[in-house]
């Protein structure tokens, strides 16, 4: 069975200060086992080395993008390299504001998905789809097409993929998908999972809700068969709200 997973997807928030206050009251708490979840923060690139020396032994660092290519001309990037470098194992990649604030395409995600594949990297892959594509009958479309972009030799290793669900509506909204709209979405990923890639790599890959999680629904969306895990945004930044949120991992 596949082991739960919460993410903290701080976005751009936080300075040395509140980031410190926020880490040490996360790993003080009371969290489930090594062997129940995996617990990844994401903070700003400028910090993730700083966020890197708190987090201790339980907690681990993802950065929250990186680019396609080793080094070079490529003013304002960080590459899949350099996080290696300082010692992290995780980026988050073609998540929505990413998309659609930064214009970036399915093609560049995939071209970052391979290259950060290729480093060592596991990549917390983001899909879903707007309030006009849900309102249309597009979403399982819309979920094809971005997963799409994961096949002909971009993933070299199904293991250290895992995606994220984020429907654009229910991002930073307060409109959280309901249990069964997030668990319908889900099954139809893994069901993706399964007939594009494998039974096993189906039936292994942690699949991911984000979109105004909170401590007051994260339990009812943990039930959901195919939900193994969240992706949090606003409330990874309220230290009591998130170690909630992982307990639901229990
Ligand atoms: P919110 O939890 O703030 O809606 O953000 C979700 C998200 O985008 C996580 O990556």
């Amino acid at each position: 069975s596949r082991k739960f997973f919460v993410g903290g997807n701080f976005k751009c928030n936080g300075n040395k200060s509140s980031l410190q206050t926020l880490i040490e009251s996360i790993i003080k708490s009371t969290l489930p086992a090594s062997e129940i979840v995996d617990i990844v923060v994401s903070p700003p690139s400028i910090y993730l080395e700083y966020v890197n020396q708190l987090v201790g032994q339980r907690v681990q660092v993802a950065a929250q993008n990186c680019y396609s290519e080793t080094k070079g001309a490529y003013t304002g990037e960080i590459s899949a390299e350099m996080i290696v470098d300082i010692g992290l194992k995780w980026v988050i990649l073609g998540h929505s504001e990413r998309r659609n604030l930064f214009k970036e395409s399915n093609q560049l995600i995939a071209k970052k998905t391979q290259h950060a594949l290729s480093q060592g990297l596991s990549v917390i892959f983001c899909i879903g789809e707007l309030l006009e594509q849900r309102e249309t009958n597009k979403t399982e479309q819309v979920l094809d097409e971005q997963l799409g972009f994961l096949l002909n030799g971009v993933v070299s290793d199904w293991s250290k993929v895992v995606i994220a669900y984020e429907p654009v509506w229910a991002i930073g909204t307060g409109k959280t998908a309901s249990p069964q709209q997030a668990q319908d979405a889900h099954a139809f990923i893994r069901k993706w999972l399964s007939e594009k890639v494998s039974k096993e790599v189906a039936n292994a890959t942690r699949i991911l809700y984000g979109g105004s999680v909170t401590a007051t629904n994260s339990a009812e969306l943990s039930k959901q068969l195919d939900v193994d895990g969240f992706l949090v945004g606003g409330a990874s930044l309220v230290a009591s709200d998130f170690v909630t949120i992982i307990n639901t991992a229990n």
